[in-house]
């Protein structure tokens, strides 16, 4: 008997008597509950049942939100069912909510609650609230534990955005401090179980507690640095495309999506925009679904002919066009890309010579440079890119062109860090002198793990990295190692 069952007595007036569900063993909740991508009217509410009792069935689930933390004053409650086909999740989208503001919520099932969640919508739209929110990426669980989202979950945040590689797809390997529980996940079965792992992690499940996510996938959702309908190791197409499928879908019924994100056949559509008032507009980069093959077969090397074509895609048609037209019509003080691979050109090579990463936008040089062109002369406000991947933190000036160091700054890029992959870690300020030193642009470098805070309001960004010094034991302290600012209307990026 868990514990929550308990308190039945004292819940039950809160929601209406189930008709049929099953008698659970397990707390059925015990993969959390999420709330993301928020509007000013509404945010969605997110839960997956757990345990063999649900078997192949469908099963009714209630929901309440409500204006306090106790949940007396419940503006909205509903009934969702949570089918086998989605894997017993369910994705609650209330409309009618107030902006601006912090509700809570909850589930129900079988008499059995859930948690109790905090969201908040969006701001109004002419609204000049400032915006404080962190984003992060890439958290292998293998590598280490999900510290930093301990120390997220105490922050005074309105918002996370989740940039990629939130799973992993590999199977188990030794010496690691958590190991995955399956060889290499290629059914929709595998990858629903794996989500699951993840989201055994107390910590994870905390931070989704407490604040509203904004999701996008990288690579590792599906495979490492997979190309559009490609794999890395030229799998034939619709063997590749029916894992996809399958990982498309598991990636949509965890998540706190809306309903214009279910999966459709092997496709799913992620790229998608978010306004905070008149401070900031987001728009949610899917880098992944529609690029052309890494060039110049992938890795580190100089651009060849291959990279630098102009039938090399990162975003494909429909997607760059709907960017720049949502760049173009944005009345927001900061345009913020949510993107996932580094878009600065850089040089990793130290010394003679010149090394690209091919599966960075440095691949892709024509739809960077249409990009830089597009914020040299179109003039979108204030350009912000967001960054995963790469698992360390880059700070860098965006060039209006990357191949004159003179040009103009249009932008600037935040690299953000991961949240384990790669363990712990390592100092290299070496590294970080020679990086500087083969690209003007770049100001910060850091191999640790940890995410970034930002604060944003008309004025100004401030993007503080809050760093852990090691992953692979539990219980790290935070600290936060670089600050810096960009004043509106600067284009360029000052440390302080
Ligand atoms: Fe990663
Ligand atoms: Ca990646």
């Amino acid at each position: 008997m868990i514990r929550r069952q308990f308190l039945l007595g004292l819940a039950a007036a809160r929601f209406n008597p189930l008709r049929s569900a099953p008698r659970f063993r397990q707390d059925p909740f015990m993969l959390g509950i999420a709330s993301g991508d928020p509007l000013p009217d509404s945010v969605v509410l997110w839960t997956r049942l757990a345990g063999q009792e649900l078997g192949n069935a469908s099963h009714e689930v209630e929901w309440i939100i409500a204006e306090d933390e106790g949940l007396k004053k419940i503006v909205k409650r509903g009934k969702e069912v949570a089918s086998p086909q989605f894997a017993h999740s369910v994705h609650v989208d209330p409309r009618g909510l107030k902006p601006g503001r912090w509700y809570w919520y909850q589930f129900r099932c079988g008499g059995v609650e859930s948690p109790i969640g905090r969201t908040r919508t969006a701001p109004a739209v002419n609204s000049q609230d400032p915006l404080r929110f962190a984003f992060a990426s890439c958290q292998n669980y293998e590598h280490g534990y999900f510290t930093a989202y301990e120390h997220m979950a105490q922050e005074d945040l309105h918002l996370v955005v989740h940039l990629g590689d939130y799973i992993y797809e590999g199977g188990p390997s030794k010496g690691r401090p958590r190991q995955h529980n399956s060889p290499e996940i290629q059914s929709l079965t595998d990858y629903r179980n794996r989500y699951a792992l993840y989201r055994t992690d107390p910590d994870l499940r905390r931070a989704h507690e407490r604040f509203p996510f904004i999701v996008t996938w990288d690579d590792h959702e599906v495979d490492n640095n997979y190309a559009g309908d490609k794999d890395e190791s030229g799998t034939p197409r619709d063997q590749f495309l029916e894992r996809r499928a399958n990982a498309y879908q598991s990636y949509y019924e965890p998540m706190p999506l809306r309903r214009s994100s279910l999966p459709r056949g092997t496709s799913l559509d992620l790229y998608r925009s978010f306004d905070f008032g008149s401070t900031a507009r987001f728009h949610v980069l899917d880098t992944r679904q529609y690029r052309s093959d890494q060039p110049c077969g992938d890795g580190r090397k100089p651009q060849c002919a291959e990279a630098l074509s102009a039938e090399q895609t990162m975003l494909g048609d429909s997607q760059e066009k709907w960017l720049m037209e949502s760049m173009r019509s944005s009345k927001q003080t900061w345009n913020v890309l949510a993107n996932q691979v580094m878009f600065a050109k850089m040089d990793f090579k130290p010394g003679e010579g010149a090394e690209y990463a091919m599966d960075q936008w440095s691949g892709y040089e024509v739809p960077r440079q249409r990009i830089c062109r597009f914020f040299e002369e179109a003039k979108p406000s204030n350009p912000i890119i967001l960054t995963g991947d790469i698992h360390s933190s880059w700070v860098s000036n965006i060039k209006a062109d990357f191949n004159r160091p003179e040009s103009k700054n249009v932008g600037v890029e935040f690299v953000g860090t991961s949240i384990t992959s790669g363990g712990d870690g390592l100092e290299l300020p070496i590294a970080e002198a020679n990086f500087k030193k083969k690209n003007p642009h770049l100001q910060y470098f850091l191999a640790k793990r940890g995410y970034v805070s930002c604060t944003v309001n008309a004025n100004e960004w401030r993007s503080d990295y809050r760093i852990v010094p090691v992953v692979t034991k539990p219980g790290a302290v935070i600290e936060t190692r670089a600050k810096f600012r960009v004043a509106a209307g600067a284009n360029q990026v000052e440390r302080t």
